[in-house]
């Protein structure tokens, strides 16, 4: 059994809204049913537990249900930060062979992704869905440029981030210890690595956008409409 933690408590209203930008409609439905809905019809994933605003929780079965979202099994408010929001939906998971960790903003992601990245973590333990880098990155001091990274060994990190159960649980008891020093948790891969645990990268779509700023909306009705990439 697969379970997907699918976390959208993010209070960002960058985009304008009064509404965090989760909540915001593309083609008339709201990003986070988007991307629940690639969940749903992926068949690798059995039950998924979605993280929202704790304002936002209440209703928000039903309103899935209506919308044909069988596998939604729990609805959890979320924490101050991405990773505590993770580790909240962490709490409620009983029993998983593959746990898959998805941003709500990230409505693209396409059922055969999911599969692939749950399948390679199956077979190894861990698994990310990675994008190539299209610009030469620089390390910068300020406004000095200290070096240039080889870009043909970069990646971009993307969701889903899929990891055997035990150990994604064995990587968040760092979690606390490593906010209160400050350091900042973008994703489940970071917290991952310090276990030394191998971790497979699995290449996916530039088409698996985050949607944070206003330009990503726009880009994101251009998706939806296939128009572009
Ligand atoms: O903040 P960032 O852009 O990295 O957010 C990535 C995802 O994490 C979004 O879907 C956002 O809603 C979610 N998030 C969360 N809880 C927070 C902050 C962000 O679930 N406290």
């Amino acid at each position: 059994m697969n379970v997907a933690i699918v976390v959208a408590a993010g209070s960002g209203t960058r985009l304008g809204g009064d509404r965090p930008k989760q909540f915001l409609e593309l083609g008339g439905i709201p990003i986070i049913l988007h991307a629940l809905r690639q969940f749903e019809r992926c068949h690798d994933i059995n039950e998924i537990v979605t993280v929202l605003p704790a304002e936002e929780t209440a209703g928000f079965s039903s309103q899935a249900k209506e919308f044909g979202l069988r596998k939604l099994s729990r609805v959890v408010a979320g924490g101050e930060t991405r990773a505590q929001s993770v580790q909240r939906g962490l709490a409620v998971i009983g029993e998983a062979e593959i746990v898959a960790v998805h941003d709500g903003v990230r409505p693209f992601v396409t059922p055969e992704e999911i599969e692939g990245v749950v399948q390679a973590a199956k077979a190894s333990g861990a698994a990310v869905l990675v994008a190539p880098v299209a610009d030469t990155i620089k390390e910068v001091e300020g406004n000095r440029i200290v070096r240039t990274v080889p870009r043909n060994k970069l990646r971009r990190a993307l969701t889903p981030q899929c990891f055997r159960l035990e150990i994604l649980k064995r990587a968040y008891e760092a979690l606390d210890q490593l906010e209160a020093a400050g350091v900042e948790v973008t994703d489940e891969s970071f917290l991952v690595e310090r276990l030394g645990v191998e971790i497979v990268a699995v290449e996916g779509s530039a088409r698996n956008i985050k949607i944070t700023k206003e330009e990503d909306l726009v880009l994101a009705e251009a998706l939806l409409k296939n128009l572009v990439l």
